[in-house]
């Protein structure tokens, strides 16, 4: 598959000007013949006002019903918006609390509405320390993927984000990111006897690195901090035209 590219904004731009200038300059640069796929996940707010050709659009959350639940936004209001893709899972809601059985929620809300969800998942950088990855992936897959079917599961991308590589500008060596998709995969085949997922790396990727993890065989990437310096992003881009 082409490589798919997430473009998480974060908390960032903080104003709707800010916002459509930055999707514009993207817009307008992205790469004639590019043999990627570019989803742009902003802040809620701006979804309705950002679109245009050769960019999808995503969010970074949801919530998993309507109703009375203040402050936040369903799967279905995020489809009437256009989106195709949800971030779920990310380290960054998981460190204001997020548990498991909430990610497990929204990701099978995701695939009732016909959403692409993106989980997720990394170890911290004690545990990676403490060798403690294999098997810290292996529990947020078993309780995020709880009770999501064999046919469902190769409906969600992975996105195998170590936290310590985070907006820290410490990116994960691509040869490591490589042996923990090999390790994603095992989990995966001991859970559904089937591999067939894609996986994206996520941790301070930037045009000198980004290459070098579609070698090792991931499949795209999560950018954060990159994806809001429109010259960086565009950087990335031309490595697939
Ligand atoms: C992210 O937001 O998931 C991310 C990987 O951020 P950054 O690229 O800034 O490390």
């Amino acid at each position: 598959m082409n490589p798919l590219i997430i473009a998480n904004w974060k908390c960032n731009p903080e104003t709707l000007k800010k916002a459509k200038k930055l999707f514009s300059e993207i817009k307008k640069s992205l790469p004639k013949k590019l043999k990627a796929k570019t989803v742009v996940c902003p802040p809620f707010i701006y979804l309705k006002d950002l679109s245009g050709r050769g960019l999808e659009i995503g969010a970074q959350d949801c919530f998993f019903k309507e109703g009375a639940f203040t402050g936040q936004i369903s799967v279905s209001m995020l489809k009437n918006l256009g989106c195709k893709y949800v971030i779920v899972g990310h380290s960054e809601r998981r460190a204001t609390g997020e548990k498991e059985k909430m990610i497990n929620l929204k990701l099978k809300a995701c695939l009732e509405q016909r959403l692409i969800p993106i989980l997720c998942i990394g170890e911290t950088l004690k545990q990676e320390k403490k060798n403690q990855t294999s098997k810290v992936l292996k529990e947020q897959l078993r309780k995020g993927l709880k009770g999501i079917s064999k046919k469902d599961i190769e409906k969600i991308i992975i996105a195998y984000e170590p936290i310590w590589a985070i907006g820290t500008g410490r990116a994960c060596d691509p040869e490591i990111a490589k042996v923990s998709k090999m390790m994603i995969k095992k989990h995966l085949r001991e859970l559904y006897k089937t591999a067939k997922v894609n996986i994206l790396y996520g941790g301070s990727v930037n045009s000198k690195n980004a290459l070098a993890y579609i070698e090792a065989g991931m499949e795209g990437y999560i950018i954060g901090g990159m994806s809001l310096k429109p010259k960086e992003f565009i950087a990335i881009l031309k490595n697939f035209c």
